[in-house]
């Protein structure tokens, strides 16, 4: 059968102290006490792509001033948090996002800060880039969106292909982690090979989430993948797989089933959202909703209705600490 922990094995067979004991204990006291230490972070609820899976780029949300930013994130609960995902929206259209980085890597413990971002805005990418190679402590990594070569700019609704590859190329003068993050629609199996031949050039992993595992972008459109584009992701995941012995095969296992196979961070209480607002949620698809329940009560209301279906994957391979032997269904 298989579980969660074959699907990591590489992570249990090599048992290191400090890269799979000590977070997999971490993760676990995380989602005991309810403590997270994981935070997503949309930093602006504004962007200045328009692409076919999202709908965020119609919202014109007010940014928030780094005071408040300050409050939200000073906040009992956040005490522990290690690792920082920001994302929007586009998270450079923030003003002052090297001042965020600078005040966030000062008030916590930070292992890990990563942003998401078009790479629409090389300038502001680049002064983001000063700031942050010279804070020592945290790995800082950048993933750049690139969905293909020609197709790329009709699936991101503007003109973008371009500023991709100059915020992907100018990321090699800095000593910084980057990723390209490829999210699959209607792209041809030949477009998506040239594409990785790309990411080759540039020593880049490439990530590739097939669109419709997007819950968390406001979308109510379903995409499905052609049989053809369905077959080239699978054989890339398990690729991928192959590679790493990691997270891949979850995107699989989640595509083949249509419903959540893999645990949830957000769910396990060891992660927690908070968005452009500073407001705090259980995740990003509970946006925009009222609560005056506890995160508690959240959680249990959104086990019951939203997250047999969801498909996100954000953070699932730190939830696979908190699941060992979960057994996956194929
Ligand atoms: S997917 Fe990302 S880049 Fe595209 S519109 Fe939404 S927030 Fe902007
Ligand atoms: S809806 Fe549920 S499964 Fe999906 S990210 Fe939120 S808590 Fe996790």
């Amino acid at each position: 059968m298989l579980t969660t922990g074959r699907l990591f094995y590489k992570q249990y067979t090599k048992m290191n102290f400090k890269k799979t004991i000590l977070p997999t204990l971490r993760y676990q006291l995380a989602q005991l006490t309810k403590v997270p230490t994981a935070l997503t972070i949309n930093l602006v609820d504004r962007c200045s792509l328009k692409c076919q899976m999202c709908d965020i780029w119609q919202n014109k949300g007010k940014d928030m001033p780094l005071a408040d930013w300050h409050k939200a994130l000073t906040q009992p609960l956040l005490r522990k948090i290690t690792y920082i995902g920001l994302t929007g929206g586009e998270p450079l259209l923030y003003k002052e996002l090297p001042q965020f980085a600078t005040m966030v890597c000062g008030l916590y413990n930070l292992e890990t800060l990563h942003l998401n971002t078009s790479g629409i805005y090389p300038d502001r990418l680049k002064k983001y880039l000063e700031i942050i190679s010279n804070i020592h402590g945290p790995r800082f990594v950048v993933a750049v969106s690139l969905d293909g070569i020609e197709s790329h700019n009709r699936i991101r609704g503007v003109e973008v292909y371009d500023k991709a590859l100059i915020s992907l190329d100018m990321i090699r003068a800095y000593d910084i982690e980057a990723t390209i993050n490829c999210v699959v629609t209607d792209q041809k199996p030949n477009e998506l090979d040239r594409l990785v031949d790309l990411a080759e050039t540039f020593n880049l992993p490439l990530n590739i989430t097939p669109a419709y595992s997007r819950t968390d972008l406001n979308h109510d459109k379903e995409f499905v993948l052609a049989e053809e584009t369905a077959k080239w992701v699978e054989d890339y995941l398990y690729k991928q797989q192959a590679k790493t012995k990691a997270l891949p095969i979850g995107y699989i296992l989640q595509m083949r089933t249509g419903k959540r196979q893999l645990p949830c961070a957000f769910l396990d209480g060891a992660a927690v959202s908070l968005d452009a607002n500073g407001e705090l949620y259980v995740c990003q698809n509970e946006f925009g909703t009222e609560h005056t329940a506890s995160l508690a009560e959240r959680r249990k209301k959104l086990k019951q209705t939203k997250c047999e279906t969801c498909l996100s994957t954000c953070f699932n391979s730190l939830a696979m600490r908190g699941h060992i032997i979960k057994p996956l269904e194929i």
